[in-house]
């Protein structure tokens, strides 16, 4: 009415307060490392034949002092936004190379741990392989002992780019994991292109695998062909019992999900190790 009465203003509270926690986020971020707000939680791997775990994957977790956690599905994006991811990326790398020497002794030589790379971060980030590796190196580990997991959308850049990138990390002995398998933006063809050790089937595949068919049958495909590629397969968000054994029927090689356990912070995963493995799970070095 105030401005005339004659055009229609619309005020979305829900969008305006998003607008507010983003740009909080957005503001916050860059302090959030010197005041220690992050953490990074591990989530087991499981073999699905005997059911050791030889794998984890490292997840980060913001504690913002206003909105309690805050997921990575969030912040990730924002820090891409602006230009933090890299320092968070080291900061994840760091943080597993304090733990990776003590697990890869206890867990034995095969122990891997996952990091995820954003697409930007991947393209990006040019001295990646080579600085990772010698660090692992410096630490005594074997490249192995580190998974790289991008997704299917980091394959997007400039192939030659990829190219290179990809083959620096086989070079030092890391592994490659496609996350979000079959979610994503791209051809198959890389597949027989680029060093690729794991499928990652992303959880929508999973969810309804024992109510929908199709779900069983694509999951069914992607295990085929990983495997005649020479490639391994772990299935994400496994949160039943069902779903782990149509999985284990169709020779999906791991799960990873609610199933088996939730992230877990350092203490934790090691006392899951101890408490629900069972001793093979710890290979003799
Ligand atoms: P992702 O790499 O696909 O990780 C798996 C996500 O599924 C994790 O969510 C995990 O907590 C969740 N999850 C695991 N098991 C289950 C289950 O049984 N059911 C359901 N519903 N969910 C399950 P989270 O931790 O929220 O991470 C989300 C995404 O954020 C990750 O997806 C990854 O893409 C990204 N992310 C996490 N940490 C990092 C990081 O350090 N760097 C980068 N660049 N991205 C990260
Ligand atoms: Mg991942
Ligand atoms: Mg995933
Ligand atoms: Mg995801």
């Amino acid at each position: 009415k105030d401005r005339g009465g004659n055009c229609l203003q619309v005020y979305d509270r829900v969008l305006g307060a998003c607008r507010t926690r983003h740009n909080q986020l957005l503001a916050d971020l860059p302090i959030a490392l010197e005041r220690d707000q992050f953490d990074l939680h591990f989530q087991p791997i499981i073999d699905l034949r005997d059911n050791s775990v030889s794998k984890a994957e490292a997840l980060m977790r913001w504690h913002h002092p206003e909105f309690g956690p805050v997921g990575p599905d969030e912040f990730i994006p924002i820090a891409e936004e602006n230009g933090y991811i890299c320092e968070l990326g080291e900061w994840v790398f760091d943080s597993v190379m304090r733990i990776l020497p003590e697990w890869v002794a206890l867990f034995g030589p095969n122990f891997q741990v996952g990091i995820n790379k954003s697409p930007l971060q991947f393209l990006s980030d040019e001295t990646m392989p080579t600085r990772w590796a010698q660090r692992l190196q410096q630490a005594g580990l074997d490249g192995r002992n580190l998974v790289v997991e991008i997704t299917e959308n980091s394959l997007m850049g400039r192939a030659d780019i990829v190219t290179q990138k990809m083959a620096l990390i086989a070079e030092a002995g890391m592994q490659v994991a496609i996350d979000d398998f079959g979610t994503g933006y791209s051809s198959l063809s890389y597949l027989n292109r680029f060093p690729v050790d794991y499928l990652k089937i992303d959880r929508a595949f999973v969810r309804d695998l024992t109510r929908d068919s199709r779900d069983f049958v694509l999951c069914e495909a992607m295990v085929a062909m990983a495997h005649k590629l020479n490639m391994r397969v772990v299935a994400e968000g496994v949160e039943t019992a069902e779903q782990r054994s149509l999985l284990a029927g169709i020779g999906c090689d791991y799960g990873q999900g609610y199933l088996y356990s939730p992230p877990l912070g350092r203490r934790e995963f090691l006392a899951f190790m101890y408490t629900s493995c069972p001793l093979r799970a710890f290979a003799t070095a």
